[in-house]
């Protein structure tokens, strides 16, 4: 397998981003990522202006984050745009009919700039077809706490704020895992919004970028062809070969969740038919714990480990580091013969 980390969710000027293309892929070279995802709000204009593709070692890819009064969706791999003047269901709908991805943004965002909370969740989950979710928002996990009287201390100690993917996503996340694949990304929404009065800059890219990334798994290597590199990556999302990675605690490159046969990968579906050997790997020891269907199967200080899945279910490894999120990975399903 090949690996690949980038950032997801990413704005430029050409919505409400300060930076310009050029600023955001020195800092992603800078912060030595291999891919960045760009999803300004309702516009792929960084796609007209042609900037996706090889940029040195950086592929950018273009998406937009189609954002509606009723809850904003990452759409990936379409070729045109999506209205945002449209009920969830149509957006999810147009995006799946262009063959592309669709992540439900900070699924359950909010936060209180000054008095008024401002919702920036998901609003209608009846709705089914979606590839999967933001699982962990980085701007979302910082800010749901922040208050104006407490600027100072969140500008200064971001990482004291973070503390992994909302537990109602999280457990969102479980549930629809259970009937159908539901894809777990990192997206940081990153903006770097300046203050100008104040001379601040919270969260500027280069940061943001060392912070929370994705990981991506893929049986091809990139051949620096954006038009052949673009639908591998987009394919290892598509099919959840990919985990979470708070690579700011430590890099977490080398991060694996499989069979030990190596058939199964994570986010493999496979019909169960008799007990599994499944292997966890990480770069250096964590806390590592075994998630079958949304709870804890056992818990251990380790850097790799083998278990034997004895019945059907959805298994994902969760790992913290210094009692800090650190890695969540997709999940390999095993499903029993009647549910598929
Ligand atoms: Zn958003
Ligand atoms: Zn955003």
């Amino acid at each position: 397998m090949f690996e690949y980390s980038g950032a997801i969710h990413i704005h430029s000027k050409y919505s409400d981003g300060s930076g310009s293309i050029p600023c955001i892929l020195e800092d992603a070279k800078k912060a030595e990522l291999d891919f960045i995802t760009l999803t300004d709000h309702n516009t792929l204009s960084a796609r007209v202006a042609r900037w996706e593709g090889w940029h040195g070692n950086l592929l950018l890819m273009v998406g937009e984050e189609v954002s509606s009064r009723k809850g904003h969706c990452l759409a990936l791999g379409t070729k045109q745009r999506v209205s945002h003047r449209q009920p969830p269901a149509g957006i999810i709908d147009d995006i799946q009919i262009q063959d592309g991805l669709s992540f439900i943004a900070h699924p359950h965002g909010s936060y209180r700039p000054l008095i008024k909370r401002k919702n920036h969740a998901w609003r209608d989950w009846t709705i089914t077809g979606f590839t999967g979710l933001e699982l962990w928002s980085y701007m979302f996990d910082w800010i749901k706490d922040f208050h104006y009287l407490r600027f100072y201390q969140h500008y200064r100690y971001p990482e004291r704020f973070i503390e992994g993917p909302n537990p109602q996503t999280l457990q969102l996340w479980d549930q629809f895992c259970q009937t159908s694949r539901c894809v777990a990304i990192g997206g940081v929404d990153a903006h770097a919004r300046k203050y100008p009065i104040v001379g601040f800059t919270v969260f500027p890219y280069e940061q943001t970028f060392r912070t929370l990334r994705t990981h991506i798994l893929t049986h091809e290597a990139f051949s620096k062809n954006a038009s052949k590199d673009i639908p591998i990556a987009l394919q290892s999302l598509r099919q959840g070969h990919c985990f979470i990675g708070y690579d700011f605690l430590h890099n977490t490159t080398h991060t694996r969740f499989q069979s030990v046969d190596k058939t199964l990968l994570m986010g493999d579906e496979h019909v169960f038919e008799h007990p599994i050997e499944l292997e966890i790997y990480v770069p250096i020891s964590a806390d590592l714990t075994v998630i079958k269907d949304g709870q804890p199967l056992e818990s251990l200080f380790a850097s790799k480990h083998r278990f034997e899945a004895k019945t059907p279910g959805v298994y994902r490894i969760e790992a913290r580091l210094q009692n800090k999120p650190w890695i969540y990975t997709n999940p390999i399903y095993l499903r029993s013969g009647a549910q598929t």
